[in-house]
């Protein structure tokens, strides 16, 4: 079974890879964007995830045979109203690392009570084959920032995402253990239907 998914990100691959083994979907080849340089990444210039999952899922599916998988995600933050949502990979400027955003997000919610930093981590999917969108998904975990950066599992925000009932944060937990109940994973379950038939077809 083959699929591509439209990212360039390799930690969403190995995710999703392994939350779709754990479901039994496997073995199954991921191709992502940096299998094929020939792709320009489609500008994500929507209002909304799934806008910008659309947007991935049908400019890449225009490309390419098969199916395709995108996923658009971010962490929304309660006391920043929803920020940094869509433009969480962007947050601290164009090419920031995840380090300059995670601090940037502490700067913003600094002073903010515990019982006021909820926040979940969202993903939505979208599936897609010859332009046409199949299935979509969408996906959440809910947490707390965190009020300092702790562990150097997974990617992105994790390090500040606490997860009350494990007491640690999303980045100290084990990578089987957040793949188990990710924002992703959540998603991945709910298109797990459509996705067997749609991988059992291409
Ligand atoms: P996208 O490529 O536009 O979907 O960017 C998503 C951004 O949201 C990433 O660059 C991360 O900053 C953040 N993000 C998404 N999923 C996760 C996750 O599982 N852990 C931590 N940060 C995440």
């Amino acid at each position: 079974m083959r699929f591509t998914l439209a990212t360039s990100n390799l930690h969403k691959r190995d995710e999703i890879g392994a939350i779709l083994t754990a479901l039994g979907i496997s073995p199954v080849e991921i191709q992502t964007l940096r299998d094929l340089p020939h792709i320009a990444s489609p500008a994500e210039d929507g209002d909304s995830f799934f806008e910008n999952a659309r947007i991935k899922a049908l400019a890449v599916s225009s490309a390419v045979d098969g199916c395709v998988l995108a996923d658009d995600s971010g962490l929304e933050a309660d006391a920043l109203n929803g920020r940094p949502g869509i433009h969480s990979a962007r947050y601290a400027g164009e090419g920031a690392s995840s380090e300059e955003c995670v601090q940037k997000l502490l700067r913003e919610t600094a002073g903010v009570p515990r019982q006021n930093r909820s926040a979940r981590f969202v993903c939505v999917m979208v599936l897609a084959r010859g332009k046409e969108i199949l299935a979509e998904a969408r996906g959440v975990c809910e947490g707390y920032i965190a009020e300092a950066p702790a562990g150097s599992g997974g990617f992105g925000y994790d390090p500040v995402f606490w997860l009350p009932e494990y007491r640690r944060t999303m980045a100290e937990i084990p990578q089987a253990e957040k793949n188990r109940i990710s924002h992703r994973a959540d998603a991945l379950k709910r298109l797990e239907k459509p996705l067997r038939a749609a991988l059992r077809l291409s």
